[in-house]
């Protein structure tokens, strides 16, 4: 049996109290080793789920349980130990004045020793490509070269979880499978589970699960074969029909057999 390592319990959030509630009532569970897919229109609450599960914010009601530890102020550290989060604008996350210093400063938070530091910036540099620039300064970077240091950075900490907020939107389709490789064989090595937070159908197809929200709801949670088969309720909640025809390509791309009546 996988262990349990991301729980969220009837979770509800508002970003005020004069604020509309953004999550109504949400369970799910993730386990160790799992890649889920989260996939929504825009405003159904994704990223508001990402941010609560390393204590960016807190739930007004429910609880998250992460690796058995509920997410408060007082375990956020903890919690970030386990949790590594990388969003789709990396220029908001990067604090050094070179790639190494930028990758390193998720670990010195985390109290890691410097051998060992110096040994996993050289590792997750060369995994996702970017050995070269160590010592570039970030902004100099292009978008997708500071995606790939932000997921370098995330890397490092060996994280038990590892959400991708549209992370990988700035890479080319050749970079981001190449990048998707490389965390699927971290995947294996270390027994990460991966949450995707995409519109990259490969990323969708990809997926053991994926975990539909509209309007701050949980909709469905399914294989993406299952989910494709809703085609039409998709359509109503905002899923557009490109993405939806798109996403039956690539699963039979995959070998996924697909129920044709499905697609009318
Ligand atoms: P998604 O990632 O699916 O696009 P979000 O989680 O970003 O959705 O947003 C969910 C809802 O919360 C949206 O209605 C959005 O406008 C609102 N929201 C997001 N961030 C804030 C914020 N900082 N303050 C107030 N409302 C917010």
């Amino acid at each position: 049996m996988r262990d349990k390592l991301v729980e969220f319990k009837n979770v509800s959030f508002r970003y005020g109290e004069d604020e509309p509630w953004v999550l109504k009532n949400c369970s799910f569970e993730i386990y160790e080793n799992e890649a889920i897919a989260i996939i929504g229109h825009n405003g159904s609450g994704k990223s508001t789920i990402a941010k609560l599960m390393n204590g960016l914010l807190f739930p007004q009601e429910g609880a998250i349980v992460i690796n058995g530890r509920t997410v408060t102020q007082d375990s956020i550290w903890e919690i970030r130990k386990d949790v590594g989060m990388v969003f789709q604008n990396p220029d908001n996350q990067f604090v050094g004045t070179t790639v190494q210093d930028d990758v390193a400063f998720g670990m010195e938070n985390r109290g890691i020793e410097r051998g060992e530091m110096v040994k996993r910036i050289d590792d997750t540099l060369s995994a996702v490509g970017m050995q070269e620039y160590r010592l570039t300064e970030p902004h100099k970077l292009s978008g997708g070269q500071k995606q790939r240091v932000a997921i370098a950075g995330v890397l490092a900490i060996f994280p038990n979880v590892l959400i991708l907020d549209e992370a990988t939107a700035m890479l080319d389709p050749r970079g981001r499978t190449d990048i998707m490789k490389t965390i699927t064989r971290v995947m294996a090595e270390r027994s990460l589970s991966l949450i995707t937070i995409t519109h990259d159908l490969q990323e969708v197809v990809q997926a053991e699960r994926v975990i539909v929200m509209n309007e701050g709801a949980i909709w469905d949670e399914a294989a993406p074969r299952e989910i494709f088969e809703k085609k039409a309720e998709l359509r109503q909640i905002g899923l557009d029909i490109p993405f939806v025809a798109a996403l039956s390509d690539e699963l039979q791309k995959a070998g996924v057999p697909i129920n044709h009546e499905a697609l009318n």
